[in-house]
């Protein structure tokens, strides 16, 4: 059978947030709160067919042992707060809505194991996918989280009405290959695999993803992390003043809520220079390209990019080419044994749903929640991997500071 070329329309909406750990009723009242603001500005054509919210969108995100995560974890996924939550939201707007949480799994032989996880819950309120974390940050080991048994997975989507096939204008139900990626899912395993495996975006471009769903608690640079140069105290004053000077407290902003619909609004172009000294925590309102950067980074397989042409015909630029091949026949930086560009002329759209706000006055949160596209099309001078690529259509972004609303209406294709 010919296969068909398929335009699929959504609206997608982020929930960016600022929880505190011990203020779940807070976050969730400030949630409803935003979500009527947002009713509000949507007016009543215009809907959500899919809202993301944060990685461990309701309980903040610093857990320090077992103990500390004790109280917030869920022994259902259909159950619980965030569940509840999710349910409401998808009934509410006749959406998909998927919200990271805290599990604990009894297992058969009554062994607890703990995970970060994201339920996925479809228009009826039904819990219809669990995805767990596979890469784990090293908050995440202090309460003893567990690695995802099954790693990255691919479910599908369903969204009744929402294709239009391109040859005939005939209206089509289609269902999505979809991808969670909750974090440090995008980062090189442990920090220490090597970067051009891009373990993720690898994994989605082999298993033809048409929609990557990432619930992210990313740190913003003037964080303090094990990595940190300056000593925990000097980052926590420098934060702390910092925070002053934008009359903030040292949680952060809160409902100072930013409801963006505006499809003209795109992120900015911008490259950011990688070796800028100290990023501060400053233009509070607009996205941290640094980190809109690193992410498209992190999804170099997606890009369109001159020298993997290049290399095609002459492997010898690139040792490493062989040597990955060996390994099996996944793609390398997006390469495959036939191609150049597993990813040429197909459609991809990612969702990154980040948390903003800080927490322990220590780590401070990026925000910059945003929707893209990646086209697909292959631009033979292209050699910026970053937000110049224009390969990827950067259809908005948060700022990075406030709590907030981002909705865009993406239309890509998918062949069936
Ligand atoms: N790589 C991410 C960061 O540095 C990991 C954070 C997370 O998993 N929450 O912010």
């Amino acid at each position: 059978m010919n296969s068909r070329k398929i335009s699929v329309g959504l609206n997608i909406a982020i929930v960016q947030l600022n929880p505190q750990i011990g203020q779940v009723k807070q976050t969730v009242s400030r949630v409803y709160e935003l979500i009527d603001k947002f009713k509000g500005t949507l007016g009543s054509q215009k809907t959500p067919d899919l809202v993301v919210f944060p990685e461990f969108a309701l309980t903040g995100y610093n857990f320090h042992s077992r103990e500390h995560i004790l109280p917030y974890l869920t022994n259902d996924p259909s159950k619980g707060v965030s569940f509840d939550l999710a349910e409401k939201v998808s009934k509410m707007f006749n959406c998909y809505t998927v919200i990271g949480y805290p599990e604990r799994y009894i297992d058969s032989s009554e062994k607890e194991h703990l995970y970060n996880s994201a339920a996925v819950v479809d228009p009826d309120g039904k819990l219809v996918f669990n995805y767990r974390k596979s890469f784990l940050y090293n908050t995440d080991e202090e309460w003893g989280c567990e690695e995802n048994p099954n790693g990255f997975q691919n479910f599908n989507l369903d969204f009744p009405g929402k294709g239009t096939d391109l040859r005939t204008g005939e209206k089509l139900d289609v269902s999505l290959n979809s991808s969670i990626g909750i974090c440090m899912d995008l980062s090189p395993y442990k920090f220490q695999a090597p970067f051009d495996k891009f373990e993720f975006s690898t994994y989605n471009i082999d298993n033809n993803s048409e929609l990557i769903i990432c619930p992210m608690a990313w740190l913003h640079s003037s964080s303090y992390t094990n990595h940190s140069n300056d000593s925990k105290s000097k980052v926590m004053h420098g934060i702390e003043t910092n925070l002053k000077n934008h009359s903030l407290p040292l949680h952060g902003s809160q409902g100072k809520f930013v409801v963006d619909i505006d499809e003209n609004n795109k992120t900015e172009r911008i490259e950011n220079d990688s070796d800028s000294i100290e990023i501060s925590y400053s233009e509070l309102d607009k996205p941290d390209m640094s980190n809109v950067n690193y992410w498209l980074l992190r999804f170099m397989p997606f890009l369109s990019c001159m020298f993997r042409n290049k290399r095609f015909v002459d492997d010898s630029s690139f040792p490493s080419y062989d040597l990955e091949y060996s390994c099996g026949e996944k793609s390398y930086m997006g390469s495959t044994k036939d191609s150049p560009w597993a990813f040429k002329d197909k459609n991809a759209t990612i969702v990154l749903a980040n948390r903003c706000g800080v927490e322990d006055g220590t780590t401070i949160f990026a925000g910059s929640s945003g929707i893209w596209k990646f086209n697909g099309q292959d631009v033979d001078t292209e050699t910026n991997l970053n937000s110049l690529n224009e390969s990827v259509e950067l259809l908005g972004n948060l700022g990075k500071c406030h709590e907030g609303i981002i909705m865009r209406h993406v239309d890509f294709e998918i062949i069936r």
